[in-house]
């Protein structure tokens, strides 16, 4: 693919996926051999902890990277591009039943809470992103749409990119994608992927996005990188990261000090899990590289009532996150076995009791250091 095939894109100035050598950026390469994901800027957050791939049988050649990948294309970083994200994510599936939250519009509007949606390899139906991100606008639901590198040549990602923040979404969400081997090692078919979340992050900044967030897993080996990592996808055009689980409070706040300590300067979100069934409980624990806080997920599991303790679990996790100094953002996350409405009727109720116990302006600003 040549540079003049991006740069002709609609509402994209800067090609991360050079053919030539202009403003120095061969240095990317193509992506590495022995990744199923052709990463350059790995590895992904699904490192094993013996160093495996998320696809069994392969050794991640990452897995002991003592530095991340330096992101070699054009600085992003201006004291404007710094913008306060949303201060609640709301995990949410496009599904049938998505006209049936436009009653709640509003409500999640004045909550300060956008939709966060999913590129799922385990989706009902099989929506692109862009026509998500038009089916949210179009109901008034402020989205933050996810586009990853899965199946996607480069150039398709460029114009995926553009699309989603032409069809009006609150930002695009730059992720690499998982593999679908990793979670489903017998389906047939082979699978590209054409870029990595740390370019898609670039895009996304050159086509305007208001807002570009990019996920970093703490807790997934090699995990002194981690925060390293976060400045360079802030450097690359990142303005918020999104934290996969990654233990309980005092873990997640020490990353965030290791972050800001990094140079790092971009909001994060705190990973909060919604837990409210025993299949929910089983999804997010079959994920490599994550890490719930200890107990979360078995107390759920065993209880005669798992949404009334699931939601009391998340209630007081993200109050004690948003009551420390190193959040102002929480990502209410977790398997979906809820219908669209009764989620985003838990999802409310959980934002409502953490707000009445810590206070719609509790958390710090984002450009404060972490504690
Ligand atoms: S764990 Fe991720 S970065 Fe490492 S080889 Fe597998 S897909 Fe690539």
């Amino acid at each position: 693919m040549s540079c003049s095939a991006v740069a002709s894109a609609p509402g994209v100035h800067f090609d991360p996926f050079p053919s030539g050598d202009e403003n120095g950026l061969r240095a990317m390469g193509s992506g590495d051999p022995a990744c199923p994901k052709e990463m350059v800027h790995g590895p992904c957050g699904g490192v094993r902890d013996d160093g495996g791939c998320e696809v069994e049988g392969i050794a991640c050649p990452f897995a002991d990277a003592t530095s991340p990948v330096a992101w070699a294309g054009p600085d992003a970083r201006t004291e404007s591009s710094i913008t306060p994200p949303a201060r609640w994510l709301l995990d949410v599936r496009i599904d049938d039943t998505l006209p049936r939250l436009e009653p709640w519009a509003d409500r999640l509007r004045a909550l300060d809470a956008v939709v966060l949606i999913g590129e799922h390899l385990d989706e009902p139906i099989s929506i692109a992103p862009a026509v998500a991100a038009r089916r949210c606008a179009d109901i008034g639901l402020g989205a933050l749409v996810t586009v990853t590198g899965r199946d996607r040549t480069a150039q398709q990602a460029t114009h995926e990119v553009g699309a989603v923040v032409e069809a009006g979404a609150v930002g695009v969400h730059c992720v690499t994608g998982d593999h679908p081997r990793a979670r489903f090692p017998d389906r047939p078919g082979s699978v590209r992927f054409g870029s990595d979340g740390v370019r898609i992050a670039a895009l996304a900044a050159s086509a305007g996005a208001g807002l570009v967030s990019v996920a970093e897993s703490p807790a997934a080996t090699p995990t002194a990188i981690r925060p390293g990592r976060l400045l360079e996808k802030e450097r690359a055009g990142a303005t918020m990261g999104v934290l996969n689980h990654a233990g309980g409070v005092v873990d997640l706040e020490a990353f965030a000090r290791e972050v800001r300590r990094g140079g790092a300067q971009l909001p994060l979100a705190a990973p909060v899990p919604v837990i409210t069934s025993r299949r929910a409980a089983e999804a997010l624990m079959a994920f490599p590289g994550l890490v719930l806080p200890d107990g979360f997920a078995a107390a759920i599991v065993a209880s005669d009532q798992p949404v009334t303790d699931g939601v009391e679990a998340a209630v007081t996790f993200a109050a004690d996150l948003l009551g420390g100094h190193a959040y102002r953002s929480i990502n209410l996350s977790g398997g979906a076995s809820l219908p669209s409405v009764e989620r985003i009727e838990v999802l409310v109720r959980i934002i409502e009791s953490v707000e009445e116990r810590v206070g719609p302006t509790a958390a710090p600003s984002p450009r404060q250091p972490a504690g």
